[in-house]
């Protein structure tokens, strides 16, 4: 994946005082690849500040095609010209899915620049993440917009930081600090048993990575 970098001239935008930390959730990434009907629902990205950003619905509707054409090359002779017209426009459908991403990828990170002085997110541990949820990765998309978001901050003077993949910030509660150890991943919302407070998974992690991001003590990159 590349990013462009070629024009690196400053933009600096006016500060705004405001902070924010991301959590990506992993399931349902990239459309392309992801497949399970649970990822649908996840947001690309979920803001401390509740905000929940999804991918657009051009995605679907392109995954929808994608599988599609899937389907008719299969059933095409293989090597006939059939089949390879199919291949051609299904190599012509992954470049357009690619390239709207790559755009949306750059709005959404031109709008947080905008919007927020700081931006928080976590670092990503692919081959961690590979054993975990034990199917193909299907995050190298969120890969993709981590570089995009790092080259707009530096573009737009903003402060781009990234907290240690071992830094707890999903089964904290956000509120007390009190760690949840019974959580799994198929809890979306929990209550804190020593505070009472009621999280929703992903802006509970997203507060936790944006208070991390602003901690000393915490080791960002
Ligand atoms: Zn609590």
């Amino acid at each position: 994946m590349y990013v462009v970098t070629d024009d690196a001239s400053k933009e600096v935008l006016p500060a705004t005082g405001e902070s924010v930390g991301a959590d990506n959730v992993i399931q349902g990434m990239d459309l392309v690849y992801s497949q399970t009907k649970s990822g649908m629902k996840d947001a690309f990205l979920t803001l401390n500040t509740g905000e929940k950003i999804q991918s657009p619905q051009f995605f679907k509707l392109s995954l929808n095609q994608l599988r599609s054409l899937n389907k008719a090359i299969s059933r095409k002779v293989k090597g006939s010209g059939n089949y390879w017209r199919a291949v051609r426009e299904l190599a012509r459908l992954y470049r357009k899915v690619a390239n709207q991403r790559r755009d949306w990828h750059f709005k959404l990170a031109t709008d947080l620049c905008r919007r927020f002085d700081l931006i928080a997110t976590e670092t990503l541990n692919l081959k961690g993440m590979k054993r975990l949820w034990g199917r193909k990765v299907s995050d190298l998309a969120f890969y993709q917009f981590v570089e995009i978001l790092k080259f707009k901050s530096l573009k737009h003077n903003r402060e781009f930081r990234q907290v240690g993949q071992w830094t707890p910030t999903t089964k904290l509660c956000s509120d007390c600090g009190h760690p949840n150890e019974n959580l799994s991943l198929s809890d979306r919302q929990w209550t804190c048993r020593k505070c009472g407070s009621h999280h929703d998974r992903d802006i509970n992690a997203a507060i936790n990575i944006l208070w991390a991001a602003c901690d000393p003590v915490v080791e960002t990159v």
